[in-house]
């Protein structure tokens, strides 16, 4: 198969996936008693190539991207279509590579310490601006995951409540890998109840608008349970090769 014809063929697989992506989005939606217009649909793009995410871009609508690696999205920024594009950090983040990220995206998901925060708002405020942010929460209570843990939340967030340069969005979760779908709407569920929690708190300068959760496994069951934005990679671009 030529070059050609293979890239063909991947940008209409692409169009199709995000197609019945949506059409799932919708129906999932309408069971949770919203809208599709109510749910975020984030293409995950890390090891993709920039030619397959500008054809997300142009010609599937897609306006909101994630990735993961600092050094992987500097490297493909300047080869993507972002004028009309939020870019949003998802991966975990360390405190050496803020400075090199934070005038390249619009919101950082994966904030999971107050250290990473106020370095966030240290390097927002030599160039002028303020970051959104999303707190990673640990839902799982996993060892082996970043993101902070559901019990200690509330006032993790009213630490951070008072750090400038950054705003509070809403949360971000990745759950434990379970056996199928079903198994995580009580992690998904968890996390909306959280969600809920907090927003009622109504703590200084937390504005809970987004709950993050959801992937190619599990992205109908995350929104029937609450979430606002998905996060889909595999089942947009096909499998990943590292
Ligand atoms: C890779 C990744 C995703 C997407 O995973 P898929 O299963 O390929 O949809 C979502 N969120 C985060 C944080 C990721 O690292």
């Amino acid at each position: 198969m030529t070059i050609k014809s293979y890239n063909e063929e991947r940008f209409s697989d692409i169009s199709e996936n995000i197609k019945k992506i949506r059409e799932r989005i919708a129906l999932a939606a309408e069971k949770s008693g919203r809208c599709a217009e109510d749910i975020s649909l984030m293409a995950v793009t890390k090891t993709v190539d920039s030619l397959f995410i500008n054809h997300a871009i142009d010609s599937c609508g897609i306006n909101l991207i994630g990735e993961n690696r600092v050094q992987e999205f500097l490297s493909k920024k300047d080869g993507l279509h972002l004028e009309n594009t939020e870019v949003h950090l998802i991966g975990h983040l360390q405190t050496n590579k803020v400075k090199m990220i934070v005038p390249h995206v619009t919101m950082i998901e994966s904030v999971d310490s107050v250290r990473l925060a106020k370095e966030i708002s240290k390097e927002c405020e030599k160039i002028g601006r303020t970051m959104d942010i999303l707190v990673e929460v640990n839902v799982g209570m996993e060892n082996s995951k970043f993101g902070i843990d559901s019990v200690l939340l509330a006032e993790f967030l009213s630490e951070i409540g008072e750090i400038s340069n950054i705003r509070v969005k809403g949360l971000m979760a990745i759950p434990p890998i379970c056996e199928n779908s079903e198994e995580s709407r009580r992690f998904f569920s968890n996390m909306y109840n959280m969600f809920l929690d907090i927003k009622g708190k109504k703590i200084d300068n937390i504005d809970m608008q987004i709950l993050s959760m959801g992937m190619s496994g599990d992205y109908a069951e995350a929104i029937e349970e609450g979430a606002t934005e998905v996060r889909v990679g595999s089942s947009m671009f096909g499998k990943r090769v590292y």
